[in-house]
């Protein structure tokens, strides 16, 4: 048999694809993961105490679309959830992003009333100003506040992530990171933000579950014969797929230490980021984002490290000019396949999507589909 379609990869971007082709353009899919399970990154399973855990670390849904959210909503009903991390700082537990109870608990008392003054009148009550702006401001007392923030709980929170110190990593990346001048202590301000009620695995399996949709796991691309398909769909890393010919993309990767104890509850918020001390950079506890009740609970400890090739898991492309050029170079190889492929998510994008921007990368592919296929000639190549 030949597939309209091979899409290599079963995330949230291949996994919507695959959904959409199957319902809309009544067309044949094979979806391929070379994992043993769906889901990509966002899978779940239950350990062998019955708790259910993210396989690649915590996954928050938080959405400002109303289109992803609707059209994820088809494949699950969700549970009302906010997230809440704290970081633990001096002994203290503060919330995470920065905000002026963080604020209260780390600045000299006496100091206090005056930087909280001083950030209201120059920027009003509730804002959220990225850290950049006040560290740049004219003020020395907000400069202060600025200092304070990103040398207790941002400088080496990321130092232990990327290896990299927050000058060495684009700027952008720093500019972004909030200081809230409220107490609103969630970690996203989405309006849409909740988890599926039963897990992400269920909902990946609603979205497949056409019949027009053949599932394949534990198969790599190079396993599918090039005559079992007409259209390549590709969410896998590009150095790999031309085997490392121009050099590999570099990556920060993840060791997951997951532990069970026997106890209700481990921590006081969802997450616990630890900025200057130990060797992982932060405890997530599973019940909190599932929901789960159950009499033992599980963690799980985050220690970042390099990313090795065929060692560990790629997971956060390095966001450095020199990294975008070489992944640049990779798609201007994609013509060289000789064969219509569109690539797309975080891997083949080389780029950090949470998943609903790689669900909304997803919708807005398959909604220029009509015109790729029909004023592209092949290769199609789908631009970001
Ligand atoms: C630690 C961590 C925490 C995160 N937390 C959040 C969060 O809280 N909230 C949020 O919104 N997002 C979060 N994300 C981001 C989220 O994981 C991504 O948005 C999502 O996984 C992107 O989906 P994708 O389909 O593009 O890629 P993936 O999920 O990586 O799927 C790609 C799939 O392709 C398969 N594949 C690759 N190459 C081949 C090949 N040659 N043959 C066969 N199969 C192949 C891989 O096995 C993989 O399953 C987090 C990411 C990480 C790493």
């Amino acid at each position: 048999m030949t597939f309209d379609w091979l899409i290599v990869g079963a995330g949230f971007s291949g996994c919507t694809l695959a959904e959409r082709i199957a319902s809309q353009l009544r067309q044949t899919v094979l979806l391929i993961d070379r994992r043993p399970y769906i889901g990509g990154n966002a899978a779940d399973a239950l350990d062998s105490h019955g708790i259910l855990v993210h396989v690649h670390g915590p996954h928050i849904f938080h959405t400002r679309s109303r289109e992803v959210w609707d059209y994820l909503s088809a494949f699950t009903s969700w549970r009302p959830y906010q997230h809440r991390v704290r970081a633990l700082v001096d002994g203290l537990a503060v919330p995470v992003p920065f905000n002026l109870d963080s604020l209260k608990a780390l600045s000299p008392p006496s100091a206090f009333p005056s930087m909280h003054q001083r950030l209201i009148d120059a920027f009003g009550e509730d804002a959220e100003i990225p850290i950049l702006r006040l560290r740049q401001h004219d003020d020395p007392v907000i400069r202060d506040v600025a200092t304070l923030a990103y040398e207790k709980v941002f400088y080496n929170y990321t130092l232990k992530q990327w290896g990299l110190t927050p000058e060495q990593l684009d700027p952008a990346v720093t500019a972004r990171v909030p200081v809230r001048l409220s107490r609103d202590d969630r970690y996203f301000s989405d309006p849409y933000q909740a988890m599926p009620a039963g897990s992400y695995t269920s909902l990946f399996q609603r979205m497949v579950e056409s019949p027009l949709i053949t599932l394949s796991l534990n198969t790599q691309f190079l396993d599918v014969p090039q005559s079992g398909y007409r259209r390549l769909v590709y969410t896998g890393s590009l150095d790999e797929l031309f085997g490392y010919r121009r050099g590999a993309l570099p990556y920060r990767s993840l060791r997951f230490d997951v532990e069970h104890l026997p106890v209700q509850r481990f921590q006081h918020a969802a997450t616990v980021n630890y900025p200057n001390t130990e060797l992982f950079t932060r405890i997530t506890e599973m019940k909190y984002l599932t929901g789960q009740t159950a009499p033992g609970t599980t963690i799980v400890r985050e220690y970042p490290q390099p990313h090795q090739p065929g060692v560990n898991e790629p997971y956060y492309p390095i966001p450095l000019a020199a990294h975008r050029n070489l992944h640049e170079a990779y798609l201007a190889d994609l013509p060289s396949l000789g064969r219509p492929v569109l690539a797309l998510g975080r891997l083949a994008d080389y780029r950090y999507y949470n998943m609903d921007q790689a669900v909304a990368r997803a919708l807005t592919l398959f909604n220029s589909l009509p015109g790729l296929l029909s004023n592209g000639t092949p290769p199609l190549q789908a631009t970001t």
